[in-house]
This record gives structure tokens, C-alpha cells and sequence, in this order.
């Protein structure tokens, strides 16, 4: 038995599964597997319920339990988001981080975290751009190994997700990305590969979506042949959570896992049945359990160490770890004049305003399932208020003064059965009496896949009608906003079903629509929404503006301008937040929204000290404002001590060093995804090809916004005496990085290869190695990189390889993919 088994080795061993080293788990694992029924290693195969792979009952092995998400488990310390790690172009920080993740992962109990997310930032209307690291395979590829080894340090397993082409929200369970083999290779895989070979990760989840034609987790070239051929890949292969798309397909295509738990699983009875009935094996059932094993080996479980062993949650040093990461993930985008830092000092009053002033982003269910809440988070009104102390007034004006869009708020609802809220009734597809009915606060929904009432309600199809009245505050024209995923959703202000109001209907291109109606002050208006579900993820969510009397927002600005000029500085918070930055739906646009436009050209005409922070996590257009303000600083979502960071910065405690991980566009429609790629609802042609991110615009001459790579400091780097040298197959690259400024900061050198012109065509310069050197004023460095062979290579399709064409590259070294003053040439 199991539990004999255990007490055997247990007395032996030290409790913990890197002491019981690779060829003892080999053994153990083999020892176990010939226990298990086909019944039981079948059952190893799909999950246990909504987050864990399902242990052994009889044999006292416990189920391996999974968490969200990428930036650590769901509570404890709130990590900046995945884009905002990357920013730091700090490996060995990421590397701790995902170590202090790990760590927490055990004290949630669990031991396997679903991340990194480490798919290409191609689209910047892509909703989960926010949780994805980089435009770029060789930052990805570096930030993704250290990632894993940092969580693995812990025992904990990573997930790396989602294998691959996950590059939209849109009808994501079902879209094809068709890519070419070279792209995949050169842009889209490179991440995955050194995760798993230098990592190496113990588990991948495939993507909801397909490539090629074929969905992933039925891919056997993209499975079976390329991640465990190819790469050597010895962990499991999990599907999204949407389960199996089939049953002996993805059997023999190299799928482990399905999760989540679900009664039509294609790997669960119908699995078993089909070994029985020979279609299948058992041999490959035996190597599926036998790679859940070997992970239940690696994180401990078949030694009985328990899930929570060594896990501490949000202690001082990682939430110090937390501010540490955010404040080396800001990039200071502008600073005309070096008008930052600031010197608190010399202020004597700040006006703060902006939606995003005193928002907390980090809390249960935004963004999707990447959610994370802490037990605080400092917004950054808090943390100016906390920096200056009280030697400084803070005058804060905040947006909803000025006008803009809200949820319909629970207070602003009359009570219906004793609560306030939308009277909800969900039915089953073609069912005519409500299955479950309730009072729901708001509406503001992000099913997925999941249903409104699970176990009752299939989540697959269902229908719900919400029936409520809105209590006007004021009297006045109000906008209504109604916003649908994966289906449409009707507005009517009438309980008969009179003609409706609008609707937003995603199968006809509308996921949001807009109406506009006029509200008496205190008399109650009825309004009613009915949402049915289509294919994909659902969601539906009400919002209004309140009416916004011309003279009265008129006198408002006013007011603002009034308020901006009396103060020595101006300080707005603007950007978006993750109603727009989420998983299960794409943005439209890459707009600032209009109201924060309005704000900016007003404070910014009143004061020339007007700095404008964004806390976004996808770039947005910031033609007509960006040169009316000297300084920007970026600061994405940045986690607990996101506030904390933020004005230690703005004030000069700290230099920030964050780099832009992506290319950010003037303008959408500027984006290769845009002019060159092409899509349907069912179908994204990656037809840019590998002319991905700066790829396409140094390529192509196109000027972006904000060059790759680029970010400022409050000092200034000098680069000098590059030499290049060849040893062997190999270059080494030498130069040096001297801070001529009169501060300490960081400086994150980048080294990228310009091939000759040849007969393929390819980028006109790839990255292929960077170091981050912290200089003290007139400190210098000598930074060495070495370029192996794969850095001037592309893939060769015909041959199935990489190959090097002979001739002059050069290799560039600076600051960013449009600041590079050094360059060599060196021959291949
Ligand atoms: C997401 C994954 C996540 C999983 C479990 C899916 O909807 O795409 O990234 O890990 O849910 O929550």
C-alpha cells in the first residue's frame, strides 16, 4: 500500500522533495504507478474540481492543488502585474519575486501556480496585455526563466501559459491564430522553449484557442512532437479551463490533464472507456499519470510533505520586495525641463486629481483570474499624502465631480425584497421559468465559461433578466452603457417588453452600446436588461454618466483651472483600469478616455508643473496632451505599495529605471497587428510574421510613440568603447555604461544583432542580450555579453532549423531599439 510505501523512504529522507532528487522520484514514481487501476490513473488525468488535479484517495496521496495567478496566489502580497515585472529588465528581482510567490503559493495550501503568462504582446487592444511580460522573445525568454526558478525554488510547480498564440480575449475558446512555422519559432515559442529546457518548468497550459487549424490541446505537432520531442518537456500538459475538446485526439496528441473538473470531460469516463475498448492504449495513459506523479514527486506529495510547509503569507520583506519591484518597474516616459523629481520641500500645496488618484486595483475578481487582494493597497493619493507629511496641503478633486462613467451603483437602486439591487432571474436555455432568481447589487458580471449559479445552471447556455429601479440623484440627461461578452444584452425601460432602448450584441460587432435618457430627481426609473448567452465568455455590465449640466461642468473646470493655478504642482492620476485591462474582453481602442483629456489640457494650461501618471497596463494615445505636459511617468498596476512607489519617485527617493517592454504606437491603427495582420471573429492571419513590435516598426521606418526598450532616468548614462570579439562560435560583446549624472541609478544596457541584407527577409535588428548596472555619479562598468550562435540565426522553414547566412552583422549597443550609439560590425 501507498501509506507503507510512504513510511518507508519518509524515515530515510529529509521532507522535501528536492532532497529526494530526480532518480529516487523516478522510482517512486514508477513504485506508485504500478498500484493505480486503470480506474485511478484515468482519474489522474482530468481535475478533482474547480483548481486541483485529483490525487489518490486509496493510497493517501492528496489531490496537487492549483492557484491563480501569474503575479502569485490570489491573497497576500498584491506583485505588480506581469507587464510591470517585465519593465524592471531585472531577471534576478524577478527571480526573487517568483520566489517570495512561491513561497506563498504553500501557504494558500496549494502547489502548482497557473503562471507566468508569457505570451507576445502583439495586439494592444489585447485584454490580458496587462498580465503578459513583452513584444520580444529574448526578454520574454529571460524573464520566463528566471520566473520559473524562482517559484520552482520553492517546490512549487509553475504552469507556463498559454502554449501559444494567445493573443486576444475575443471568442477566445474558439479562434485559430494561423502563424507561420518561422514566427512561431522565432517569436512566439522562444519563451516556452527556455522555460521548459533552462527552467525547466513542470507543467504548461495549452490555450483556449487553436493555431493552425488545430485547437491546442488536440495538437499533436504543437504537443507531442515540439513541446515534449523537440524540448524535452518531462511535466504535464494541462488544458485551459475549459476542459478537453476531444477524447482520443487529444489522448494521443500529448494532453495530460483536463481541468477543470467537469462531468462532460472527454478525459474522464469517456477516457477510460476508450482504452477499454483498445482505441487508445493504456500505455499512454500509464505516461500521462506518470508525468502527474513525477510533479506530485517534485512538489513533495509522495513524501507526505504538506502543501503548506514553508509557506509564510505577506511578511514585511515581501511586501518591501513588492515596492521594490514597482518602484524598478516605473518608466519615466517624459521629463522636459527635469521638472521631476520634485522637491517636496519646496511645495507648499499639490493639487491631486484623476480617476485613478485614489482607485485600489487590486481586489477580488478584477482583470479576470489573474485578481489578487491584499490585505491594504496604497493608492497614490495615499502615498503623496504620506510622503509630504502634513508640511504640504494636498487639495484632491476627484472625477466624479467632473463627469464620467460608473457602474450603476447598489446605491442608487430601490430595495427589492429587503435589499438594494437588480431583481435577477436566470434561466436555462429554452427554459421559461427562472431557475435561480436573487437581488444582485450591481450589474457587473464576468461569467467565462462559468455560470451564474453553478451545478444548477449549465454554464455552456443560460439567459438572465435583471429588473431594477434606478433612484435618480439628480434630475438631468443621464448616458446609460451597456456592455456584453459572448452574447447581447437588451435594454428596456419598460416591464411589458415595449420597444427596447438599445443593445449591445457582440455576434453583430456591438459589445457596448450607449443611450442617453432623461431622469426626474428621486422618481424611480425602471429599467430591465435581458442578456443571452452565444458561444464564448459571458458577461454583461450596466454603467451611467450623470447628466452633466453644460454650466455647472463649465463651472467645474473652472474651478479645476482656479484650483491647478493656485497650486505649485499638479499631480494626475489618470490611464485606465481593468474594466478595460481584463481577461475575457479585448478593448476597442486605445483612447484616454475623453473626460481625462479634458482634465489634462485644463490643469496642464493653468500649470506648467503638471505631471501626469498613468497606471494602465496596455499602452493608450496620448496625441494632442503629450506635449502640453513636461513630465509622464508610467506606473501600470503596481500592486500593494503601488502609491508608496510611485511617490517616492515623484519626489526623488527613488531614480526610476523601468524600461517599456513593448513598443508603444502613436496611434492603434500604427500597429503591425493593425496594418498588416488581419481578423474575424473566428480567425486571427498573424500575417505581420515575425515583423512583430519594434521588429515592424524599425523595420518598416514607422515612428512610435515610445521607442522598445525606452524609459528615462533622473541621471544620465554615457556609453563607450564597444568591442566585439569572436571565440569560437560565439561573439563576446564588451563595452562600458558610466552614470555622468549626478544621481545613483540604473541603466539597463541593450545589445541588438542587425543581420546582413540578404535573400530572407528579417528584422533589421533583434535583441539578444541586455544588463542592468546600477552606477553611483561617474561610476562606470564594463558590460559583457556573450551572443551564441542562435543570436544572428533566423528559422529556415524548408530545413526545419535555424541557419546562419554568412556575411557582416553588426552588433548595436545603447539604450533602447532607437538609441543605440555603439556598433560593430562582426563577420559569421
Ligand atoms: C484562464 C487561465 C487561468 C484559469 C484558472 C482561465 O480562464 O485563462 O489563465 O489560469 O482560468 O483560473
Amino acid at each position: 500500500m501507498y501509506r507503507n510505501f510512504i513510511s518507508g523512504f519518509a524515515f530515510a529522507l529529509s521532507l522535501t522533495a528536492a532532497a529526494a532528487g530526480p532518480t529516487n522520484i523516478e522510482t517512486r514514481v514508477e513504485e506508485v504507478l504500478r498500484q493505480l487501476t486503470l480506474e485511478e490513473k484515468v482519474a489522474l488525468c482530468v481535475g478533482g474540481g474547480t483548481s486541483e488535479l485529483k490525487g489518490v484517495p486509496r493510497l493517501n496521496l492528496p489531490d496537487l492543488v492549483c492557484v491563480d495567478g501569474p503575479r502569485g496566489p490570489h491573497t497576500g502580497t498584491a506583485f505588480p502585474v506581469g507587464v510591470a515585472l517585465a519593465a524592471t529588465w531585472n531577471p534576478p528581482l524577478i527571480k526573487e519575486a517568483a520566489a517570495v510567490m512561491g513561497e506563498e503559493t504553500r501557504a494558500a495550501g496549494a502547489t502548482m501556480l497557473l503562471g507566468p503568462g508569457i505570451n507576445i504582446l502583439r495586439d494592444p487592444r489585447d485584454g490580458r496585455f496587462f498580465e503578459y511580460y513583452t513584444e520580444d522573445p529574448w526578454l520574454n525568454s529571460e524573464l520566463t526563466v528566471a520566473f520559473v526558478e524562482g517559484v520552482q525554488s520553492r517546490n512549487v510547480a509553475v504552469c507556463l501559459k498559454h502554449f501559444a498564440c494567445n493573443n486576444r480575449e475575443e471568442n477566445r475558446n474558439f479562434y485559430m491564430s494561423m502563424v507561420s512555422r518561422r514566427a512561431l519559432n522565432e517569436i512566439y515559442y522562444p519563451a516556452f522553449k527556455a522555460g521548459v529546457e533552462r527552467g525547466p518548468a513542470w507543467a504548461v497550459m495549452t490555450a483556449a484557442n487553436g493555431v493552425n487549424g488545430e485547437f491546442v490541446s488536440d495538437s499533436k505537432e504543437m504537443l507531442q512532437e515540439t513541446l515534449k520531442g523537440r524540448w524535452g518537456f518531462d511535466g504535464i500538459v494541462i488544458t485551459d479551463w475549459l476542459g478537453t475538446r476531444s477524447t482520443e485526439k487529444a489522448a494521443l496528441a500529448g494532453l495530460d490533464v483536463s481541468m477543470p473538473y467537469s462531468a462532460g470531460s472527454g478525459f474522464g469516463k469517456p477516457l477510460l472507456a476508450a482504452v477499454q475498448a483498445g482505441t487508445i492504449p493504456e500505455t499512454v495513459v500509464d505516461e500521462k499519470a506518470r508525468r502527474v506523479l513525477r510533479i506530485m514527486g517534485r512538489v513533495g506529495l509522495l513524501d507526505g510533505v504538506p502543501p503548506k510547509t514553508g509557506g509564510v503569507k505577506s511578511t514585511d520583506a515581501h511586501i518591501a520586495l513588492s515596492r521594490r519591484v514597482a518602484e524598478e518597474s516605473l518608466v519615466l516616459l517624459k521629463n522636459k525641463g527635469a521638472v521631476l523629481p520634485l522637491d517636496a520641500a519646496k511645495l507648499k500645496r499639490i493639487l491631486v486629481v484623476g480617476p485613478n488618484a485614489n482607485q485600489r486595483f487590486c481586489l477580488v475578481g478584477l482583470g479576470g483570474s489573474s485578481w489578487q487582494e491584499s490585505r491594504y493597497e496604497i493608492t497614490p493619493l495615499q502615498g503623496v499624502k504620506r510622503f509630504v507629511g502634513t508640511n504640504v496641503e494636498v487639495q484632491f478633486i476627484t472625477a466624479d465631480e467632473l463627469g464620467g462613467f460608473d457602474l450603476v451603483p447598489e446605491s442608487a437602486l430601490a430595495e427589492q425584497d429587503g435589499h438594494r439591487g437588480f431583481h435577477a432571474k436566470y434561466f436555462e436555455k429554452g427554459g421559461a421559468q427562472p431557475v435561480t432568481e436573487r437581488v444582485e447589487p450591481q450589474l457587473n458580471f464576468l461569467w467565462e465559461m462559468h455560470s451564474p449559479d453553478p451545478g444548477k445552471i449549465a454554464p455552456e447556455k443560460f439567459r438572465a433578466e435583471f429588473a431594477g429601479k434606478i433612484i435618480p440623484p439628480v434630475s438631468g440627461t443621464y448616458t446609460l452603457r451597456v456592455t456584453a461578452g459572448a452574447g447581447s444584452a437588451w435594454v428596456f425601460v419598460d416591464a411589458e417588453g415595449g420597444a427596447p432602448l438599445m443593445f449591445a450584441d457582440t455576434g453583430k460587432g456591438v459589445p457596448t452600446a450607449l443611450c442617453s435618457v432623461q431622469m426626474e430627481a428621486g422618481r424611480p426609473f425602471y429599467v430591465r436588461v435581458n442578456y443571452t448567452k452565444s458561444t464564448g465568455d459571458a458577461a454583461c455590465r450596466l454603467e451611467w454618466a450623470l447628466p452633466v449640466d453644460k454650466t455647472k461642468r463649465a463651472e467645474a473646470f473652472a474651478r479645476l483651472s482656479a484650483a491647478a493655478k493656485a497650486a505649485d504642482a499638479v499631480l494626475v492620476f489618470g490611464g485606465i483600469d481593468h474594466s478595460l485591462d481584463s481577461e475575457g474582453r479585448d478593448r476597442l481602442d486605445m483612447h484616454l478616455p475623453e473626460l481625462q483629456q479634458a482634465i489634462i489640457h485644463t490643469v496642464a494650461a493653468a500649470n506648467p508643473k503638471t505631471i501626469v501618471t498613468l497606471i494602465n497596463g496596455s499602452p493608450l494615445e496620448t496625441g494632442g496632451w503629450l506635449d502640453e505636459v513636461p513630465a509622464v511617468l508610467e506606473s501600470w498596476y503596481g500592486g500593494m505599495e503601488a502609491g508608496t512607489a510611485i511617490a517616492d519617485t515623484i519626489f526623488g527617493r527613488n531614480n526610476p529605471s523601468g524600461k517599456l517592454s513593448f513598443t508603444w504606437p502613436k496611434k492603434l491603427a500604427d500597429s503591425p497587428s493593425q496594418v498588416l495582420g488581419r481578423q474575424t471573429t473566428a480567425r486571427v492571419d498573424y500575417l505581420e510574421d515575425v515583423l512583430v513590435g519594434y521588429r515592424y516598426y524599425d523595420t518598416r521606418g514607422v515612428a512610435p510613440q515610445f521607442p522598445f526598450g525606452y524609459g528615462l532616468s533622473y541621471s544620465k548614462f554615457a556609453y563607450d568603447g564597444l568591442s566585439v570579439s569572436t571565440n569560437g562560435g560565439s561573439v563576446k560583446v564588451a563595452f562600458q555604461v558610466k552614470n555622468i549624472g549626478r544621481v545613483a541609478g540604473a541603466e539597463t544596457a541593450q545589445v541588438y544583432v542587425r543581420p546582413p541584407a540578404g535573400q530572407v527577409a528579417r528584422p533589421r535588428h533583434e535583441l539578444k542580450g541586455f544588463q542592468k548596472v546600477f552606477l553611483q555619479p561617474g561610476e562606470a562598468r564594463k558590460v559583457e555579453l556573450e551572443l551564441c550562435r542562435d543570436a544572428f540565426a533566423y528559422f529556415d522553414e524548408a530545413k526545419d532549423g535555424w541557419v546562419v547566412p554568412p556575411g557582416t552583422y553588426v552588433v548595436e549597443a545603447g539604450s533602447s531599439s532607437r538609441d543605440l550609439p555603439l556598433s560593430r560590425p562582426v563577420a559569421r
